[in-house]
C-alpha cells in the first residue's frame, strides 16, 4: 500500500469523470470533481438511454478481451445500484449481423472470447418470426441493456470522499512543489497532487495536451412515445439501434458524422432514424406523424477508435528523433487523462476508470498494467519512436 499523498483534482463529471472518482473514493482519496456545468446542464445527460454492450473489432483481441471484461464489469455496476425500470433496464442486446459475419465472429472472437452462456446464436427464422425482419442472423449478448446517463454518474459520485464542485471552467494549470495547481474561468483555484483530466475532447485546448489528437464526431438520437408493437425488452440493433420504452417512450438512431457543428436536430438525421425506427420495431411511421424531437451530442473519437487513458508524455513532438529506451520517457508527474470513448463511454469507462484509479494509488495488478500500456495516450507518439512493442511487454 503505497503512502503518498491522496488527493486528486478531476475536470468533467461525465460517466470518465464519475467513474473514476466512484474508484479513488473508494480508495480513500479525497476527490475534487469540477464540471463546468451543473449537473442539470451537462449536455450529454440529456441523452435519455446509453446503451451498455459489447463490442467487437475483427482482428483485435486485445480490445475484444477488454471489452468483454468492461461490458460485464458495467452490467454488475448496474446491478449493484439497484435502479428502478426507469433509470436502467439490463435485459442483453441483440445484435443482427449477414449471415458471413455472424459466422465468422462466433467463430473467430466470440468462442474464443465468452463464455459459452454470455451470448446465444438466434437464426434468421427465429429472427424473423419474433422481429419481422428478414436475412439476418441475431447474436443475443447477456450483459448489455441501458442506463440513464444522468442516474448513473449522480449515483456514482454519492460519497463522501467526493466533493462535487458545478460551474467551475477549468482553462489552465500549472505543476510546483508536488502539486497541481489548476485555474478556473471565474478565477478559482484549486490543488492536489494528482491531477485527471476527463473533459472529453475539450481537453485538446489545454495547452499540455495539444499534441493528443481526438475528433469529435456528432450524432442525433430520435425519441417518440412507445408504440405496442415494439413490446419486447430488450435492445435491437443493425447499423442504428432501438431501446424501447425507455420511461415510455422508445430510443432510437444514431447517426454519425465528423466536421458538424450543427446543434440542432436535423431532418436529414431524423429521416435516417426514422428509417431504422421502422425496420426494428416494424412499426409503419412517416416523418408527417411525429416530430423530430431528441437529442444532438459529440463523441470523442481516437484515430484507432481505442480510448486515451494514463499519463501523457512530455516530450512527445522530440521523442522520434531520439531513439532511447522506454525506462528514459519522461511523463507528466501525477497528471493523467482518461477520454476518447467515442461511442461506447457507458461500456468502456466504468472499468477502464478502475484500472486509471489503480495505477494512480500505485497498486495496480499486472493484467491492469497492460490494459492501461494499451490504451496509453501518447502510444502512437512511442510507436513512432519504434518502443511501442516493448511498452507492451515492460512495466512504464
Ligand atoms: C448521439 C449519441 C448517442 C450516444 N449513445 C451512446 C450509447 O448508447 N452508449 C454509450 O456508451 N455511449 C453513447 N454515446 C457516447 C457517450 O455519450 C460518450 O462515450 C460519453 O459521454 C463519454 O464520456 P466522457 O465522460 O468522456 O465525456 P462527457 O460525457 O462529454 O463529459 C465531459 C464533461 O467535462 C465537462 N467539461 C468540459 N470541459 C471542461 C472544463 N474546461 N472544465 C470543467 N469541466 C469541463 C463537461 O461539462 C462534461 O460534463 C453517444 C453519443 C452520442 C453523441
Amino acid at each position: 500500500m503505497s503512502t503518498h499523498d491522496k488527493t486528486v483534482l478531476i475536470v468533467g463529471s461525465g460517466i470518465a469523470g464519475s467513474s473514476l472518482a466512484y474508484q479513488l473514493a473508494k480508495r480513500n482519496y479525497q476527490v475534487t470533481l469540477l464540471d463546468e456545468n451543473n449537473q442539470d446542464e451537462i449536455e450529454i445527460f440529456k441523452n435519455k438511454a446509453a446503451i451498455i454492450s459489447p463490442h467487437f473489432m475483427l482482428n483485435n483481441p486485445k480490445y475484444n478481451s477488454l471489452m468483454n471484461m468492461a461490458s460485464k464489469y458495467a452490467y454488475d455496476l448496474t446491478g449493484e445500484f439497484n435502479y428502478s425500470k426507469k433509470d436502467a433496464v439490463m435485459e442483453g442486446v441483440i445484435k443482427l449481423y449477414d449471415n458471413d459475419v455472424a459466422d465468422r465472429l462466433i467463430k473467430n472472437i466470440l468462442s474464443i472470447t465468452l463464455e459459452k452462456t454470455d451470448f446465444k446464436y438466434l437464426s434468421k427464422d427465429l429472427i424473423k418470426k419474433k422481429y419481422d425482419i428478414d436475412n439476418k442472423i441475431g447474436i443475443y449478448f447477456k450483459y448489455g441493456g441501458w442506463v440513464s446517463p444522468h442516474k448513473i454518474c449522480s449515483k456514482l459520485i454519492k460519497h463522501k470522499n467526493i466533493k462535487f464542485i458545478p460551474k467551475r471552467k477549468v482553462k489552465e494549470m500549472a505543476y510546483g512543489k508536488k502539486l497541481w495547481l489548476v485555474y478556473c474561468e471565474d478565477s478559482n483555484e484549486f490543488t492536489a497532487s494528482n491531477l485527471v483530466f476527463c473533459n472529453s475532447f475539450a481537453l485538446s485546448k489545454t495547452k499540455l495536451f495539444n499534441d493528443v489528437d481526438l475528433k469529435k464526431n456528432r450524432g442525433q438520437i430520435n425519441w417518440l412515445p412507445s408504440k405496442k408493437k415494439s413490446a419486447h425488452k430488450e435492445i435491437i440493433s443493425d447499423s442504428g439501434y432501438l431501446i424501447p420504452d425507455v420511461s415510455g417512450y422508445d430510443v432510437f438512431g444514431s447517426t454519425y458524422e465528423r466536421d458538424n457543428e450543427n446543434k440542432n436536430l436535423s431532418m436529414t438525421d431524423f429521416e435516417k432514424n426514422l428509417k431504422t425506427y421502422r425496420k426494428l420495431s416494424g412499426n409503419e411511421i412517416e416523418k408527417n406523424d411525429t416530430s423530430n424531437t431528441g437529442w444532438v451530442g459529440w463523441r470523442a473519437v481516437t484515430p484507432d477508435r481505442i480510448p486515451y487513458v494514463g499519463q501523457v508524455l512530455k516530450e512527445s513532438k522530440e521523442l522520434n528523433k531520439i531513439p532511447r529506451s522506454i525506462k528514459d520517457l519522461k511523463w507528466h508527474p501525477n497528471l493523467f487523462i482518461n477520454t476518447g470513448y467515442g461511442s461506447r463511454g457507458y461500456t468502456l469507462a466504468p472499468f477502464i476508470s478502475k484500472c486509471l484509479a489503480s495505477m494512480i494509488d500505485e497498486s495496480q495488478t499486472p493484467d491492469e498494467q497492460n490494459i492501461l500500456n494499451y490504451l496509453n495516450p501518447s502510444r502512437n507518439s512511442i510507436k513512432k519512436a519504434g518502443l511501442r512493442k516493448k511498452m507492451l511487454v515492460n512495466l512504464i
